[in-house]
């Protein structure tokens, strides 16, 4: 090989090259397309087969200067050369050695170049083998990263002894840079031409590995989303087959459009959308999934801004009133009121009160109730508060509660499907508190327009308005409200009616309801007023027409099961005779055998109020040889037992006038029983009846039987007033009670009874207990009896003197 030191130029034909640089001991085929490059292969190809090759460089410059070339480039060999069809040249070249450039000229056949070789300078042999050493590691390292070097190479690398050419050979099979192959074809010292090389690899593994580590993490990435994305259309699949939607929506998407649509306040939104999110997050068939899917679809379905305009006009509301219900012309007055000033009232003034119907059972008071939201075209919705006892049936629980759901109140807007229904409280008197807290200071939040605005159910957690909610409430007991609440109340009694009034409800309202509910509207079913006044006399005893209303439903039942079985044409008309009614409803039920005929010793009958209605309340009393002890039965309670006592007293006081010796108490026991055994009784008004049971059983007169009787009594004798006069006045007509003795301060209630309730009984009103005796007893001569004192009958509102 020549030395440079000579300075031994040769002249060879000058191939520029773009991105690509010829090592010595390279074998590689090239593609030469320039014109001028062509002729420099033709040059050579007639010569000696040699030129050299030196890179560009920018390879986009087409005509390459002296400039535009690097210095150092290498002579090589043609080793065979082959045109191809389109003009280009396939030339298969052995690259010889390093060659600087001198200087290059023009020529007519292609560019030359004047170039003086080089010969490899090794310094140090020492040194040289330990770094062909680590290059053989290092390159067989980067041969098993670099996928793209055949493993074979490093066979015929490991056999190749001479350092210039291993670098050569190695440099050739680097993805490098063209400026740092150049570097290192340049280097003529072989030992930093290796030192170089070394650096460069170690780089590149350097950079190899880096993006072995980026590939793996972005594969272990695309992995993991491809699974999620995999795993994600597996349970839609198993969503679909489980029957939902066909339009593609999975549920979570269906929620989240409703509740976008959903007119709510922000605070109830928010809470609803980080629900949402939850659920995303969570496998759709676990448990907490199903309670935040749970609360979900309560918080869109609940109505938060959904109102039904009010119509306020008291004309309609009469009308519809009167419409549905028969009679009651004071309740429909009152709610009409009611609802006049609530009209006048601009929101947040008066005081807010709340509607209370008081009555016995099947008076209308919830049909009245829901007249009124028919009239003012709100929704209604009726909650039965009877037998509550905790709190959270009320405000719901806690979600952290297993099974939890929304309170009563939330539980009826959602059925109501507006933020204003009228919402009646069934019951409330039946409502209790025991530990599980106390419905009724709930039951006040709820009523209370200062609070209600923020009512919070512990369920849906977030505030409800419930200031536009109408709230109508239903007893039978007055007196078991807690105070509290009766405070917030105006009260409306709806009382018991008369038999006169069920007949017409039974044949206007209830009757034509039968009819519609069992399907015959296209027959004609005919009951006359004889049979509607049998059936509520002997099939049903109440205060309401609840009773009546099930009797005449068995009737039209009876009658539709025939028209289906016999195939009875249309337009035919059916008659209930009284003599059918054994027929459709059995034997009869209730006969006017509540009272004995003939006057009895010891037993008499008394007038009771129950929240269900007035009723016949029998005291009986027996002596039996004793010790002066008194034995009571029949449940009675506290004030009932005293009341026994108080009547005792008077007994004993009056004894001489009855003729009984005072050491009678001392050998004679007591008994008194009030039937029936098992209903607890209990109130003061029972006080006259005691007093006459007793007197009767002690001094052996008897009482008559068609005389019923009401009225405190004091240990005096003197008679005070009592309550739910009309009540008891119907039971005692019902029971075929022809006289009542009622106190005397209870003569104004009569004034507002209707003749209806009166008629067939004749009342006398007792301001003391003797004056009961008198009329009660079965006295051959009344007036001389214990004192004289005149005695008053009123009948039909006229005092008539009967007596003196
Ligand atoms: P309450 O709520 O007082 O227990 P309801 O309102 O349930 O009684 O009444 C029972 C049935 O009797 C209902 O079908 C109701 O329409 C009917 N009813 C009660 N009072 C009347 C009335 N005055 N006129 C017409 N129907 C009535």
């Amino acid at each position: 090989m020549p030395n440079e030191g000579e300075k031994n130029l040769k002249r060879y034909p000058l191939l520029p090259l773009r991105d690509v640089i010829i090592f010595p001991h390279m074998v590689v085929p090239l593609f030469v397309g320039r014109e001028k490059s062509i002729s420099a292969l033709e040059s050579a190809s007639k010569k000696d087969n040699e030129l050299f090759l030196v890179t560009q460089k920018d390879a986009s410059v087409l005509n390459p200067d002296r400039g535009d070339i690097y210095d150092i480039g290498t002579v090589v060999n043609i080793i065979q050369m082959l045109r191809l069809p389109d003009n280009t040249v396939k030339v298969l070249i052995e690259g010889k050695y390093r060659a600087r450039l001198e200087s290059l000229e023009n020529g007519s056949d292609g560019n030359y170049a004047t170039v003086s070789p080089f010969e490899d300078v090794i310094e140090s042999k020492v040194n040289l083998e330990a770094v062909i050493r680590s290059i053989k590691g290092i390159f067989e390292q980067y041969v098993k990263l670099n996928k793209r070097i055949p493993p074979e190479l490093l066979m015929s690398i490991s056999s190749i002894t001479d350092p210039s050419r291993l670098a050569d050979i190695i440099v050739a099979h680097l993805s490098m840079k063209i400026p740092e192959k150049q570097e290192i074809l340049e280097a003529v010292n072989v030992e930093k031409r290796l030192h170089l090389l070394l650096e460069k690899m170690q780089g590149e593994i350097e950079i190899i590995n880096v993006e072995k580590r980026i590939r793996t993490r972005v594969k272990s990435q695309m992995e993991k989303s491809q699974k999620e994305y995999y795993l994600n259309e597996q349970m839609n699949a198993i969503q679909r087959e489980l029957g939902q939607k066909d339009d593609g929506k999975t549920d979570i998407q269906e929620l989240e459009d409703k509740l976008e649509n959903k007119k709510m306040p922000d605070e109830a939104k928010e809470k609803t959308q980080k629900e949402i999110k939850k659920l995303k997050s969570m496998s759709p068939m676990s448990a907490e999934a199903a309670v935040v899917r749970n609360y979900i679809d309560w918080m869109v379905n609940l109505p938060w801004h959904e109102f039904t305009e009010d119509d306020n006009s008291v004309d309609k509301a009469m009308d519809v009133l009167e419409k549905d219900h028969y009679g009651l012309k004071d309740v429909k007055e009152r709610i009409v009121e009611y609802l006049a000033v609530k009209s006048l009232l601009k929101e947040g003034e008066g005081k807010g009160t709340i509607l209370c119907l008081v009555g016995p059972p099947g008076v209308g008071k919830t049909s009245i109730a829901h007249s009124l939201a028919d009239s003012m075209g709100r929704k209604f919705v009726r909650i039965s508060l009877g037998g509550v006892r905790d709190e959270s049936e009320i405000r719901g629980h806690r979600r952290t509660y297993v099974g939890a759901m929304p309170g009563k109140i939330i539980s009826a807007l959602k059925k109501a499907e507006t933020s204003n229904p009228v919402i009646l409280l069934d019951e409330i008197d039946k409502m209790s508190s025991d530990q599980r807290g106390d419905p009724a200071s709930a039951m006040l939040e709820v009523l209370d327009p200062e609070q209600n605005k923020n009512f919070g159910d512990h369920y849906i957690e977030v505030e409800y308005d419930l200031s536009k909610v109408m709230f109508i409430m239903t007893a039978n007991d007055l007196g078991r409200i807690p105070s509290p609440l009766k405070d917030r109340m105006e009260i409306i009694s709806v009382s018991g009616y008369t038999p006169n009034e069920k007949l017409q409800i039974g044949k206007r309202y209830l009757l034509q309801k039968a009819i519609k509910n069992s399907g015959l509207l296209d027959y004609t079913l005919k009951v006359k007023d004889i049979t509607m006044s049998a059936v509520i006399r002997e099939y049903t005893k109440e205060a309401g027409v609840r009773e009546l209303e099930r009797m005449l439903h068995t009737i039209a039942r009876k009658v539709a099961h025939h028209v289906v079985s016999k195939g009875v044409e249309k337009g035919k008309t059916f008659n209930v005779s009284e003599k059918q009614l054994k027929k459709y409803l059995g034997p009869k039920k209730f006969d006017k055998t509540d009272i004995e005929n003939e006057p009895q010793v010891g037993l008499v009958n008394g007038l009771a109020w129950t929240p269900v209605g007035g009723e016949l309340l029998h005291i009986e009393v027996v002596t039996v040889e004793g010790s002066g002890k008194t034995h009571i039965t029949g449940k009675l309670g506290d004030v009932m037992q005293e009341s026994v006592k108080a009547a005792l007293s008077y007994v004993r006081s009056i004894s001489e006038q009855l003729g009984i010796d005072a050491e009678w108490y001392n050998k004679n026991d007591l008994h008194i029983h009030v039937p029936e055994g098992a209903t607890p009784k209990d109130g003061p008004s029972a006080g006259v009846t005691m007093v006459t049971a007793l007197a009767s059983a002690i001094s052996g007169i008897k009482v008559k039987q068609n005389v019923a009787m009401t009225g405190e009594v004091t240990i005096r004798g003197r008679v005070l007033t009592i309550g739910g006069l009309k009540e008891k006045m119907l039971a005692a007509k019902q029971a075929g009670i022809t006289e009542v003795i009622i106190p005397e301060k209870n003569k104004k209630d009569l004034q507002e009874m209707t003749d209806d309730i009166k008629d067939g009984l004749k009342i006398y009103s007792c301001s003391r207990v003797d004056e009961v005796l008198r009329l009660a007893l079965a006295l051959d001569n009344p007036e001389g009896f214990l004192k004289v004192v005149p005695l008053k009958v009123v009948e039909n509102e006229q005092s008539i003197e009967v007596a003196n």
